[in-house]
């Protein structure tokens, strides 16, 4: 459970959530799986589809649910495969139960209902055009299977099916809808997260980032780093070189980080990179690697150095006093002649 709850961790909080969810929503169904098969095993009229599918659904969430376990950054995977799963079954109840049930007593079977979630899931599982034609593939299947079976219908038989047909259409209509205006808000919250000169995460992005991760108790540390002399570069060659320096610093962050870290534009020509489940040590360790790549960078034979200040989270501090030493660490760089790695124990100068 601990080495899970690491795993966790590492994602962003989105991600966290839909862990929790799929592996919530699969424990559900093999419970759920488990109880149907358990109430109808013994009955007369068993289906094959619920005798052998029920079981096998169980079988395939309780393995995925395994996997997401030991693997938290699978969860789009597992929850394609619990979809494709329950989209499959819901499509071969529908011919062998309901439109059974519709072609010999008139009515549609108690399994109907779980139809249309197939649609909601989709559109929760795929992207939104995707569940769109997922959902049109889906009840163009059904159709043909009513039309197949009840090749002589009554007009009573013909009603049920049309208001089936009509109220499964007029779902995909909303989730169409609802699918556009997801991708609208997908977009604009992209925008309000990211920094528009470098296109990495923008303060108000990494300060979520930072509450976060303070708030689950996890270990982390911080790197401030912030570009030396950069008044001296805009005034030297120009405030459009100025912007290319700071893209490059965004690459170099952005390259030099594990996955699971994040890196910022903290504003003007400083960074904050949170380094997770890292000691200070280590911390520094890669605080020194970003410096060199730095330099090494040398953009069109101008040197450009950087300071970093780093600090490490200890147990009895809040935020604020983690940040405020990761910059008096900066400051310590600056004071000490720039183009250097500091760091600051807590105790120490403040
Ligand atoms: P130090 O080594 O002490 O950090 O010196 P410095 O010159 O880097 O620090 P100072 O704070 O004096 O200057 C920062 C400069 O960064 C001033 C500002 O014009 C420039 N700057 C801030 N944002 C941007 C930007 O988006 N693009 C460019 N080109 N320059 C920026
Ligand atoms: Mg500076
Ligand atoms: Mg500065």
């Amino acid at each position: 459970m601990k080495a899970f709850l690491t795993k966790l961790g590492t994602l962003d909080p989105v991600t966290r959530t839909r862990v929790w969810v799929t592996l919530s929503a699969l424990l559900l169904g093999v419970f759920a799986a488990t109880g149907s098969w358990w109430l109808i095993r013994s009955a007369p009229l068993i289906l094959p589809t619920d005798q052998y599918g029920l079981p096998m659904i169980a079988i395939v969430f309780s393995i995925t649910a395994l996997c997401l376990f030991l693997r938290p950054s699978w969860v789009e995977i597992a929850q394609l495969l619990g979809f494709s799963v329950c989209a499959l079954f819901v499509l071969l109840d529908f011919q062998s139960s309901s439109l059974q049930s519709l072609k010999d007593n008139n009515t549609m079977a108690a399994g109907m209902p779980w139809f249309p979630v197939v649609s909601v899931l989709a559109f929760l599982v795929l992207l939104p055009q995707q569940a769109l034609w997922f959902s049109i593939f889906f009840n163009l299947i059904a159709i043909g299977l009513s039309v197949l079976t009840l090749t002589n219908a009554t007009d009573s038989q013909v009603n049920i099916l049309i208001q089936f047909h009509v109220a499964n259409m007029v779902l995909m209509g909303f989730i169409a809808i609802f699918g556009r205006m997801r991708a609208q808000y997908n977009t604009v919250q992209l925008q309000a997260n990211t920094d528009v000169l470098t296109g990495i995460q923008n303060r108000r992005s990494m300060q979520q980032h930072l509450e976060q991760t303070h708030a689950d108790q996890l270990p982390y540390a911080l790197i401030v780093l912030d570009v030396d002399r950069f008044k001296n570069i805009n005034d030297h060659y120009g405030h459009a070189f100025g912007d290319i320096v700071l893209r490059e610093m965004a690459f170099v962050l952005e390259n030099h980080t594990r996955q699971g870290d994040q890196a910022a534009r903290w504003g003007g020509e400083e960074f904050l990179v949170l380094v997770k489940n890292q000691s200070l040590e280590q911390t520094c360790v890669l605080a020194e690697r970003l410096r060199k790549a730095i330099v090494e960078a040398n953009l069109g034979g101008v040197r450009i150095t950087a300071s970093l200040g780093v600090a490490a989270r200890q147990e009895t501090e809040n935020l604020d006093e983690v940040m405020a030493r990761a910059d008096a660490a900066l400051y310590q760089a600056k004071a000490n002649g720039r183009d250097r790695v500091s760091s600051m124990v807590m105790g120490y100068g403040l």
